[in-house]
């Protein structure tokens, strides 16, 4: 797609613009009132065109020029003033024209297309997409969308821009790190190629190419200002009120559930986080928050780093909110381009959203690949509106955050007690000989042999976290030998047979899970008791192990549990995951 820029004189104000179809230009400026445009002759790529256009804004905001009779000759020097290597060129003068008919009909498609591109921010290929899905009839031919997304442009309804800065000389030499994708916000992914579909330097993002080639001659919409309409007024029913199957709740988790409605209803602030120990039921004590606000017409995201937390949380909320539009989204999701009222996404997929939500809801905001990852960070602040709210979950957060909650630089609010109001398992933290030694061994480890045997008298199940890949087999391995009458399997991320050997867990299959840090969180078994072997390594932080401790006793049925430590020796971290442990329960009895 190959863009002309042209100027007008908008009662009295002088505006640069870019179009891809003049045809629509010339007569929407008819209407408009005004009769000639001055357009270059010659076509460019999206990234070149929005180049020369902030160029031509900024010299004719300084020189400010007014239409004389040496204005083509000024247009023609500005014109050459911005050209780069060979592409200089010259105007024409074109007069507007009334296409009253050819404009109401982009308008009828226009209205009847743009509810389902709010709040989006697409390549130009996924506009493509996402229409060639929503009109399955009445399919107009791609020159006529074009032609719809020229008319939303010049209404200020879309803002087009490249995926990736235009690549100058000066970018090449000095300052890659000023190439920016416009749609993920890296920098350092953006490489320069010349590229055989703009004939141009290119610069191509490889950060983001899993969703689609961002490159600088690709168009980038985005639809924001579509979205400022409330949600409820623009497509679907008012709610007066959603009957929805409200979950009882405790008293502690209503005093939490009402202290984030408190802080939705007021709107004074914009973050709140909920820290709220593990097994406390934070899910569900959000549910009166997100209540209030679709009946009162906002858009709400609940929204978590990994796939399999989206994935486990989507039936409790249409459980829940049986009547509302629902779209889930993650990798391979098929509900991609629906629209609805609430949104239970991945942070990746938010790479498709600007401006579209008034509250979001972000769980386990101190989990990879979240933490400490600016670009994740941007997507979920892009995609709330100006004036949204946000809402953090977390049962262990990072110590930058504790320190905003200190020094009250953010609201918050502590639920340190458990939905069933047992305190949280206290680890043990134990010494054992090196890990090399023991896996020298023939016979079974002490400490470890009278862990295995707890479990058994207990008849329950046992997590083994250790640090890596390599300890994963072989400490399966060592420990298969070592008792070999227990039912006892490894797995890491990479294991290809990782789901079937968690459901086999689950069903009880399988006694002990050898395991990396993968299943620190998410997945919950009532019976069970986890042992750390090795804990003194870097792998296991503080907020690991407090994650760790907290796969036990989740159940009311099985409220109590072991969680042991071993290690060389003690490292602050192991202690102050135990500190941090005790502290909650202290603070839970005055709760
Ligand atoms: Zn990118
Ligand atoms: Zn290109």
């Amino acid at each position: 797609m190959k863009f002309q820029i042209y100027l007008i004189d908008n009662n009295g104000r002088l505006e640069w613009k870019i179009t891809s179809n003049i045809e629509v230009d010339l007569a929407y400026w008819y209407e408009h009132g005004v009769s000639t445009l001055i357009a270059t002759n010659s076509f460019f790529s999206i990234g070149y065109a929005n180049y020369l256009l902030k160029c031509l804004e900024q010299i004719t905001n300084t020189a400010k020029a007014s239409i004389s009779n040496n204005f083509y000759q000024d247009i023609d020097w500005l014109l050459e003033n911005c050209s780069v290597g060979d592409k200089k060129c010259s105007v024409l003068k074109l007069s507007t024209k009334s296409e009253n008919e050819q404009i109401m009909a982009i308008d009828q498609s226009w209205n009847h297309f743009a509810p389902n591109l709010q709040g989006r921010l697409l390549l130009l290929s996924e506009v493509i997409q996402l229409y060639t899905e929503v009109n399955s009839v009445n399919k107009l031919s791609r020159n006529e969308l074009f032609k719809i997304l020229q008319l939303g442009y010049l209404r200020n309804e879309i803002k087009i821009t490249p995926s990736v800065t235009y690549p100058l000389i000066s970018h090449v030499l000095y300052n890659q790190n000023e190439l920016i994708c416009q749609r993920c916000g890296s920098r350092k992914a953006v490489k320069i190629q010349e590229c055989a579909v703009c004939g141009d330097n290119c610069a191509t993002c490889e950060e983001c190419i899993i969703y689609g080639r961002s490159k600088t001659c690709t168009p980038l919409y985005d639809f924001s200002s579509l979205a400022r309409q409330k949600a409820s007024d623009v497509k679907f029913l008012s709610f007066d009120s959603i009957p929805i199957r409200m979950p009882q709740l405790t008293p502690f988790q209503s005093k939490v559930a009402n202290f984030a409605l408190q802080y939705v209803k007021d709107r004074k602030k914009k973050d709140l986080l909920i820290w709220a120990v593990t097994g406390a039921g934070k899910t569900e004590m959000l549910f009166p928050v997100i209540n209030h606000a679709l009946i009162s017409g906002s858009r709400v995201l609940f929204t978590a780093p990994r796939r399999d937390v989206i994935k486990e949380l989507a039936p409790r909320f249409k459980n829940t909110f049986s009547d509302v539009p629902i779209v889930t989204l993650y990798g391979g999701s098929e509900e991609k381009w629906n629209d609805g009222l609430l949104f239970l996404s991945t942070i990746h997929q938010m790479i498709r959203f600007v401006g579209y939500f008034d509250l979001v809801i972000i769980d386990e905001m101190d989990a990879f690949p979240y933490h400490n990852n600016p670009r994740l960070h941007l997507l979920v602040k892009r995609a709330l509106k100006d004036n949204g709210q946000m809402i953090y979950l977390t049962a262990t957060p990072p110590n930058n955050w504790q320190r905003r909650i200190k020094s009250n630089e953010i609201e918050s609010i502590i639920l340190p007690i458990r939905y069933h109001q047992y305190p949280l398992p206290i680890p043990h933290l134990k010494l054992i000989p090196k890990k090399a030694k023991l896996l020298k061994r023939k016979t079974p480890n002490k400490v470890i042999g009278q862990f295995i045997s707890l479990v058994e008298e207990m008849n329950g199940q046992g997590f083994i976290f250790v640090s890596g890949v390599n300890e994963v087999v072989n400490w399966t391995n060592k420990l298969k030998q070592w008792f070999p009458d227990e039912k006892i399997e490894g797995i890491y991320a990479k294991d290809h047979l990782r789901d079937y050997k968690i459901e086999m867990f689950k069903r009880g299959m399988i006694r002990f899970l050898v395991t990396t840090t993968i299943m620190e969180r998410g997945v919950t078994v009532p019976n069970v008791h986890v042992l750390v072997i090795g804990a003194e390594g870097k792998i296991f932080e503080e907020a690991t192990l407090i994650q760790i401790a907290g796969r036990v006793g989740r159940s009311t049925k099985y409220p109590h549990g072991y969680v042991w430590f071993l290690a060389e020796y003690l490292t602050s971290e192991m202690v102050s995951a135990k500190k941090q442990i005790k502290r909650m329960n202290k603070l839970a009895k005055k709760y």
